[in-house]
């Protein structure tokens, strides 16, 4: 179920060069929201269509979300102050499945896709071993709080200036050799996405991956974000706003 609300901004703190990470009031979205979904968020008057951003945790009547200042719509969101009312829809779409069996899960974020990671992180109840890739050390954001919720926490940037040095899928890839896996969750930029996808296959691991298409009603009706599938050996066109953003990544075909 979702729902349009003015939702009041109660809590904002920029965690990095130009990444804030909001806090709104909304007794129905922290009841409703489960891990993956997103909102809908009409980020002022300049921007007509409203931007999708992951939900990073909700509870007691509030939800959190997180995004990095992008363009016109991300650019206004960051004037909003405490206090101020935020038009949001939501929550919105597929999310992530936690099979009853799953035991031994890994979660790889990348960038901004670490995000809707969090919350997931503690309905795996702690019992995650969770990856965290960022371009370099300016960029890393969340640790603690993973750290907190997590079995291990493993951060890697590109550019080796902390924690593991180079992509992390490829420390992902390491600690596979040697670890039992039953699920892969994921969400990140889609050179990680596609690197993640071919692990976990040539592996034979289940794997969920969250699509952060560009998107424009958030609701299914214009298409904007429709991406190729495949189950149950039929092809079709699925939209990531509704049908997503969270696939098994055997259903998905990954284009630049
Ligand atoms: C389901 C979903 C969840 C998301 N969750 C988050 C989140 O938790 N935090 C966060 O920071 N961002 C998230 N995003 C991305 C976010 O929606 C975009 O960054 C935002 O819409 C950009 O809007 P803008 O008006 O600031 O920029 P625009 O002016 O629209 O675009 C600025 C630049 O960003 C690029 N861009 C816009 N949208 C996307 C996108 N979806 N993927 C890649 N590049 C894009 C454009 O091509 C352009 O280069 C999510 C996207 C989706 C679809």
């Amino acid at each position: 179920m979702k729902k349009t609300e003015n939702c009041k901004l109660i809590r904002k703190r920029e965690i990095a060069d130009g990444i804030f990470d909001f806090v709104v009031e909304s007794e129905f979205m922290a009841k409703e929201a489960q891990c993956g979904q997103f909102l809908h968020v009409n980020c002022g008057d300049s921007t007509f269509l409203r931007r999708p951003i992951s939900i990073c945790d909700s509870g007691n009547g509030e939800v959190r979300f997180i995004f990095e200042v992008k363009g016109k719509g991300t650019e206004a969101l960051k004037n909003k102050e405490v206090g101020d009312m935020i038009d949001i829809m939501g929550p919105l779409g597929h999310g992530f499945e936690i099979p009853k069996d799953v035991k031994n899960p890994v979660i790889i974020g990348g960038g901004i896709g670490v995000f809707p990671l969090l919350k997931l992180a503690k309905e795996l109840g702690g019992n995650a071993t969770v990856f965290l890739g960022f371009r370099n050390k300016d960029r890393v954001v969340m640790e603690e709080e993973f750290e907190r919720t997590s079995k291990t926490t493993i951060v890697g940037t590109d550019d080796g200036s902390y924690g593991f040095d180079g992509y992390i899928a490829s420390a992902m890839d390491q600690y596979l050799n040697f670890n039992e896996c039953d699920m892969i969750y994921s969400c990140g930029p889609m050179p990680m996405l596609k690197a993640v996808k071919k692990i976990a296959e040539e592996r034979g691991i289940k794997c969920q991956i969250s699509l952060e298409q560009r998107m424009g009603c958030g609701i299914g009706a214009c298409l904007v974000c429709s991406c190729e599938t495949h189950k149950e050996g039929t092809d079709r066109y699925a939209k990531v706003c509704t049908n997503g953003p969270v696939f098994y990544s055997e259903e998905v075909t990954l284009n630049d």
